[in-house]
């Protein structure tokens, strides 16, 4: 697609959630578009058009979503795939051959820096890891085989939030690529290509489904960036199925309401924890305490879902709390209708020693909420009697 807006009438984040992509109107055809659950379909010859093949990416469903995902993110183009790891994973074998180089962030989702850190050095393509919030670290790393910067933010758990712009005058500078997963913010919340960003990568699971039931992974980026991460992708086929990316589109049509009342409950959740004494410290990027609120104010529309707590009775406060915990639901994962808890050191970072999570600021005590979506007055009721049995 080429200006996904020009060809659109759709322009608000609400409405390009719902009539992006723009499905196909005429007497008799469904208003929600039916899921096309075929691998194949009728082609003759080259005469017939592009070959539609689940595999490829090009299934009706797929494509519908691709040209959604262009408009939310405002991109030439997107492809969607079958998890957000397929999603970072494609994009870094499209960008990347034996003997590039790429400085990434310290602050990155677990299987991330593994694919970084581990995989991607046994097909010869090595990283650096840097502080995300000191340019100069970037630029010292920056070597002139490096072909890919790659961000992440919001970051998890600790939700820094890294303006991304002089980061992208710097890759421009340099002829290289500028990779962002902003899946902790949405497109509701974060526009990171209008920031300069040339890749933007979504784990679909999260928010843009938001009910915790798929697994999804988004690229976004332009035309010729697109074209080579689906060469990859159908080579490797991580294809999302029709009736998963079904799913997804239907998410997408509440994504920016939805993204609203996670914004409005984290937010009070936030303020009305900071006041609470096992509360050590709250971390969410709406709070004047947090060190990126002014970045935040400046780079997101919106503050997220995402909060975290550190107690003050440490890790077996942690444990008590989440033991007590009646409405809120303990599971990894983040992003869907529900609220849900979870404390790092057992999952996302349960690799890390006790000094290296402290050095990463998750210590013993941290807890990760994925605000939902219930009444903010039962949340703080949950978490009243929580923080009680906490002590
Ligand atoms: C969950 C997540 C991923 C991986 O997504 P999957 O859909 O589980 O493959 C990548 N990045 C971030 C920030 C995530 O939260």
């Amino acid at each position: 697609m080429s200006d996904p807006r020009s060809s659109d009438p759709a322009v608000g984040t609400s409405t390009l959630g719902i009539h992006g992509g723009a499905h196909e109107r005429r007497p008799g055809a469904p208003v929600v578009p039916p899921i096309m659950q075929s691998a194949t379909f009728f082609w003759g010859s080259p005469a017939d058009g592009e070959l539609l093949y689940t595999r490829y990416g090009n299934n009706p469903n797929q494509a519908l979503l691709a040209r959604k995902m262009a408009s939310l993110e405002g991109t030439e183009a997107s492809v969607v795939m079958a998890s957000g790891m397929a999603a970072t994973a494609m994009t870094l074998l499209a960008l990347t051959t034996s003997g590039d180089h790429i400085v990434a962030s310290t602050l990155l989702y677990g299987a991330t820096q593994s694919l970084l850190g581990e995989e991607l050095p046994r097909r010869g393509v090595e990283s650096t890891f840097v502080d995300p919030a000191d340019l100069s670290g970037f630029r010292k790393a920056i070597r002139d085989d490096t072909r890919v910067l790659f961000l992440e933010s919001p970051t998890n758990p600790t939700l820094r939030v890294i303006d991304p712009r002089p980061i992208a005058e710097l890759t421009r500078e340099r002829g290289a690529v500028l990779v962002m997963d902003a899946t902790f913010a949405s497109p509701a919340n974060l526009r990171p290509a209008a920031l300069g960003v040339d890749v933007v990568i979504h784990s679909g699971t999260k928010y843009l489904g938001g009910h915790s039931d798929l697994i999804a992974g988004v690229v976004s980026g332009s035309a010729s960036v697109i074209d080579d991460v689906t060469r990859v992708a159908r080579l490797y086929g991580p294809a999302i199925d029709p009736h998963a990316c079904w799913l997804l589109d239907r998410g997408l049509r509440t994504l920016d309401v939805r993204m609203r009342r996670h914004n409005e409950n984290a937010l009070t959740l936030a303020r009305w924890l900071e006041a609470q004494p096992p509360v050590a410290k709250v971390i969410y990027p709406g709070l004047e305490s947090h060190p990126d609120h002014d970045v935040a104010k400046t780079v997101l529309s919106g503050f997220g879902g995402m909060l975290s707590l550190v107690l003050a009775g440490g890790g077996a406060a942690a444990d008590r709390f989440t033991d007590a915990l009646r409405l809120a639901m303990v599971a990894p994962s983040l992003g869907g209708v529900e609220t849900l808890v979870s404390q790092p050191r057992y999952t996302s970072h349960a690799a890390l020693s006790p000094s290296a999570l402290e050095a990463q600021g998750i210590p013993d005590g941290f807890v990760r909420i994925s605000v939902g979506l219930e009444d903010v007055e039962d949340l703080r009721a949950d978490f009243a009697q929580a923080l009680d049995a906490a002590g």
